[in-house]
């Protein structure tokens, strides 16, 4: 059917209609009157059909308060009163991806299905769990997802388990992840990516049952919610399905969700942080040295293409310059950089793995030497053709992996949706390739790498160097935590627990 501009359709005021010839689809952008609720429909003509919920969810701190609810509204609903929904749905369902993933300032919930039916029950399913969770009704369910005090018996040690708690414990035991974390507090003091949206172990423990009702009732609600339709599918029944069942039950609020950007540095910073090892291994060749800058804004399409193709450019194969200058120096057994544009202020990072702390001046100097002389004497002008070559036939392959593409698109919207740009800026990529372009006849790469690198002040130098017996000292710490607090309890509260 042909939709009109303006024109409500079940609760949803189409916005905008336009063609986005990049995908070959056609983006409609609508508005739930009453609830508030953005929708985003991509029509086209796959039959692996996509639908998800997101929503704006900065953390306050580092209860990971975001990961401990996304776990826990898939532990039973109003209409889905079971105890494991999600296992269920797994079991019964033709779904060809089934998910919810918290990033570090969204949280979404994705289903993907070739079947009719299976996608509307599984859209049923979703929609029920993120707007009427069990949580209020059973707190057992953030002691279970989140964290609880273990007791076997009462005379025995006291300790903390929970799903996320454990699952958090794992991840902060890997250099990659401490590495990342300390990148994001130094780099964004400021602003939420400073804090840990999945949760510090250190500090789950303090998330209490009226904070975790309360992050729910603020940020999953429609007004702060981002719907997404994509696929083969009769829109009008989706449309009127979610209005009936879910949305026209709400009434739109303000919801203070945006995220603030953090303001530059005047200048860089030197950070070494240590990452636990145990007491028998050697700590030798075990140090990840890297340099990190916040690039301009997400929102900047050009900037991110640009920037996605000077990484590749710069560090994607063993020829490439930089890679090749800290391998010759002698730094590092593997070397890598990254582009991280899903956030409001993206990073860009060059890492050296399995290297030594002493190599840290070393490493700086070797970096901003090549991209110098990279800029004085100009990039060669095969690699560049290269890399935007190997980029574009990427960005047309649209391969986003074991995710279906609908999803891989979805995840892109959101990298403008989520900051108030349109949703398919990304999604638009050409007319930013053919400015690219330019870099083919002019310095255009020369003039990324002097302008966010070489001269940029909100940038850092990491040291991520291994710690002997630093997971055995934190375990101590905690133990002797608990063991002061169980000496604290009554016996009938120690029962408690051990019941
Ligand atoms: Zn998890």
């Amino acid at each position: 059917m042909k939709m009109q501009i303006g024109e409500t359709y079940h609760g949803f005021k189409l916005q905008e209609s336009r063609p986005v010839k990049e995908i070959n689809a056609t983006a409609h952008t609508f508005r739930h009157d009453k609830s508030g609720a953005r929708l985003l429909f991509l029509e086209c003509g796959d039959d692996n059909k996509v639908f998800s919920v997101s929503f704006r969810t900065p953390p306050p701190d580092n209860t990971g308060v975001p990961h401990i609810l996304e776990h826990s509204v898939l532990c039973g609903s109003r209409k889905f009163p079971l105890k494991e929904p999600f296992v269920e749905l797994i079991k019964g369902s033709l779904n060809t991806y089934l998910n919810a993933m918290t990033f570090s300032d969204k949280t979404m919930y994705p289903v993907a299905s070739q079947n009719d039916k299976d996608f509307h029950n599984l859209m049923d399913v979703y929609l029920d769990a993120v707007f009427f969770p069990n949580i209020y009704k059973y707190p057992e369910i953030l002691r279970q997802e989140g964290w609880h005090y273990e007791l076997d018996d009462p005379a025995g040690e006291l300790t903390y388990k929970g799903v996320v708690y454990n699952e958090m414990k794992g991840v902060f035991s890997s250099p990659e992840a401490v590495l990342e974390r300390k990148a994001q507090e130094i780099l964004f003091p400021d602003t939420p990516y400073g804090l840990e949206s999945g949760g510090d172990p250190d500090h789950i423990p303090a998330l209490t049952q009226e904070q975790f009702e309360a992050f729910h009732r603020k940020y999953y609600h429609p007004a702060n919610s981002y719907l997404y339709l994509y696929g083969d599918l009769r829109i009008e029944e989706h449309l009127q399905f979610i209005n009936e069942e879910y949305l026209s039950h709400f009434d739109a609020i303000p919801v203070e969700s945006s995220i603030p950007e953090q303001p530059p540095f005047t200048a860089p910073k030197a950070v070494t942080v240590e990452y636990p090892i145990s007491s028998t291994e050697r700590a030798g060749d075990k140090t990840f040295l890297s340099l990190n800058y916040v690039v301009g804004r997400g929102t900047d399409v050009e900037l991110c293409l640009a920037f996605s193709i000077l990484k590749h450019m710069l560090l994607g194969t063993p020829a490439a310059p930089l890679k090749k200058a800290l391998i010759d120096a002698g730094i590092g057994k593997d070397v890598s950089g990254s582009f991280n544009d899903g956030i409001l202020q993206p990073t860009f990072n060059v890492v050296a793995r399995n290297a030594n702390a002493e190599q840290a001046k070393k490493f700086q100097e070797v970096v901003e030497t090549t991209l110098r002389q990279l800029v004085a004497q100009g990039i060669d002008k095969r690699l560049v053709e290269a890399s935007i070559n190997s980029r574009e036939f990427q960005l047309r392959e649209a391969n986003y992996g074991t995710r279906p593409k609908g999803l891989g698109y979805n995840i892109e919207c959101l990298d403008s949706w989520l900051y108030d740009a349109p949703p398919t800026a990304h999604l638009e990529y050409d007319a930013a390739l053919d400015s690219i372009k330019n870099a083919l006849t002019q310095p255009y790469f020369e003039k990324l790498i002097e302008k966010y690198l070489l001269q940029n002040k909100h940038s850092a130098l990491f040291v991520v160097k291994p710690a002997r017996g630093l997971a055995e000292a934190r375990a101590r710490e905690i133990r002797q935590e608990l063991a002061e607090y169980k000496a604290r309890l009554t016996e009938q509260e120690i029962a408690a627990i051990v019941a």
